[in-house]
């Protein structure tokens, strides 16, 4: 796969281990037909950015095939939790204390620890969800002190009309920190970039599966 050659190379110019990158295959809007290539191909982390179309297409496809891991990237609304935590191993995409709360709450029933994402909105969009960056630190403290969430990351979707270094250096930053290891960012245009500046999750749909 074209991605897996890139993402060598700029793990190589970053001087960084290939294992310390994971590509997350982004597969909204695909069908099972389109991604069971890709799982054959070697592909085992996936992406997606709806529980409900989530719930639909994966439970399937995972059950015959242990190690599939799916992350949710996308917004989560309080009353999806249960099913969130239910099927995701990553939530990246904790913006509010309403998720922090439901999360808490399905995670000690469930007893499941998936992986939790702060998303942030670095280019303070109104359209966008995330924390803006000069609360990102009181949030974070909140999860952890408020809502005994274990944060690992943080997430970024830089704004598209501007270049994404900038936000990709102070998610980076903000998460250093806060002594979070993780870090969400780079999508199909800038994975390479992203991993220059750090990502250790980068969240890559057309550039696999194509136009959507
Ligand atoms: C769709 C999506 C991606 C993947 O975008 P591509 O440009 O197709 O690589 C990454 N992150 C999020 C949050 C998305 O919704």
């Amino acid at each position: 796969m074209a991605v897996e050659v890139e993402i060598a190379r700029a793990c190589k110019d970053a001087r960084r281990e290939r294992s310390t990158v994971t590509l997350i295959a982004v597969s909204k809007t695909f069908e099972p037909d389109a991604i069971v290539p890709v799982i054959g191909a070697g592909q085992r982390v996936f992406g997606e950015n709806r529980v409900q179309e989530a719930k639909a297409k994966w439970p399937d496809l995972i059950a015959s095939r242990p190690g599939v891991e799916l992350h949710l990237i996308g917004p989560l609304q309080s009353n999806k939790a249960k099913e969130a935590v239910v099927l995701f191993d990553a939530i990246h995409s904790v913006d509010r204390p309403s998720i922090c709360e439901a999360l808490a709450k399905e995670i000690v029933k469930q007893d499941r620890r998936p992986l939790l994402f702060v998303q942030l909105n670095t280019g303070e969009e109104p359209q966008k969800a995330g924390i803006a960056p000069q609360d990102a630190d009181a949030f974070i403290a909140s999860c952890r002190d408020k809502y005994g969430l274990d944060i690992s990351g943080l997430m970024c979707i830089p704004p598209v009309d501007e270049a994404p270094t900038p936000h990709f250096a102070l998610t980076a930053k903000i998460a250093a920190r806060n002594g979070l290891k993780l870090l969400s960012m780079g999508m199909s245009a800038d994975f390479a970039t992203a991993i220059q500046f750090g990502a250790t999750h980068v969240r890559v749909g057309s550039a696999i599966f194509g136009h959507r």
